[in-house]
């Protein structure tokens, strides 16, 4: 269990996949709005996977089943009533790397179009080991045009190589996951010292097997994670979920994982507050009432 002080700090998240984040239910009532009958154990046993491939196969599925088509301001008109809560959101537009850069660049062009101030970022998930990090570069230059901040999913599945190219080549301000720098020392010395943030989801990682990938071997577990070692290097990191629904976690789990791992108090408190200092958020407060 979180002690108090840390579970009702306020926090915020800036990992999380709107897709990844809708429980099993709620993929059942949407998906019989377009005619399609899915049961919530089919959902829930899609939602388990062997490895990084499965889980990508299952984002697919769950993508082609629900036929909706984000609506952002719908989303935020729901979030309102819990605003003075604390909660605020900003989007990321992520585009799939397997799909090419045209694709990206369409994503890219999607993010102009919708024109919402609450889109802040341009992003790149999917598989890693797919298109070479240099072809997106024309991708980046213009969302960076467009005044969008750079982020990327690498050193997930893929080695620490694809954490520096994201950096030299595309000049991102944040990685997505980024444990593979654990077997590359000099890059653990250049995130800290860049200040660049890795998004670290410690049950993602183990869900997908990417732990296990970076750490050549065929399973591991949380108490494996190398949350600590990163942060103790100095680099700053942001705790976030990943896709929560998918992954059977919450952003307090991770929490309560990074104090399995042996994170103090103190330390706890320091990941609450670096949450904020890399958000992109500009005009809102990090305190709740
Ligand atoms: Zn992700």
């Amino acid at each position: 269990m979180l002690p108090e002080t840390i579970a009702s700090l306020p926090k915020a998240e800036l990992h999380l996949h709107l897709e990844g984040s809708i429980q099993p239910s709620t993929v059942c009532a949407l998906t019989a709005r377009h005619g399609l009958e899915v049961t919530e154990q089919e959902v829930r046993h899609r939602y388990a996977y062997q490895n990084f491939l499965e889980f990508l196969e299952t984002f697919k599925w769950l993508l082609r089943k629900q036929r909706v088509e984000a609506n952002f301001e719908a989303i935020l008109a729901a979030a309102e009533p819990f605003a003075s809560r604390g909660l605020h959101m900003n989007w990321i537009f992520d585009a799939v790397r397997q799909f090419g850069p045209d694709a990206a660049m369409r994503v890219v062009d999607a993010a102009r179009q919708c024109a919402s101030k609450s889109i802040v970022a341009f992003g790149i998930g999917g598989d890693e080991l797919s298109v070479p990090t240099k072809n997106f570069r024309p991708v980046y230059d213009r969302a960076g045009a467009l005044g969008l901040h750079r982020l990327i999913h690498a050193g997930e599945v893929g080695g620490p190589e694809k954490i520096r190219e994201a950096i030299e080549i595309l000049e991102v301000e944040r990685i997505g996951h980024g444990i593979a720098a654990i077997n590359d020392p000099a890059l653990m010395d250049l995130l800290a010292d860049r200040r660049i943030p890795l998004e670290v989801c410690p049950q993602s990682n183990i869900r997908t097997a990417a732990l296990a990938l970076q750490l050549r071997r065929d399973k591991a577990n949380i108490g494996e994670h190398p949350l600590p070692a990163l942060f103790r290097h100095g680099i700053p990191i942001a705790l976030s979920t990943d896709d929560p629904a998918m992954f059977h976690t919450t952003l307090v789990r991770e929490y309560e994982h990074a104090q399995q791992l042996g994170m103090t108090e103190n330390e706890l408190l320091r990941l609450a507050q670096m949450s904020f200092d890399f958000a992109f958020e500009r005009q809102h407060s990090r305190t709740a009432s």
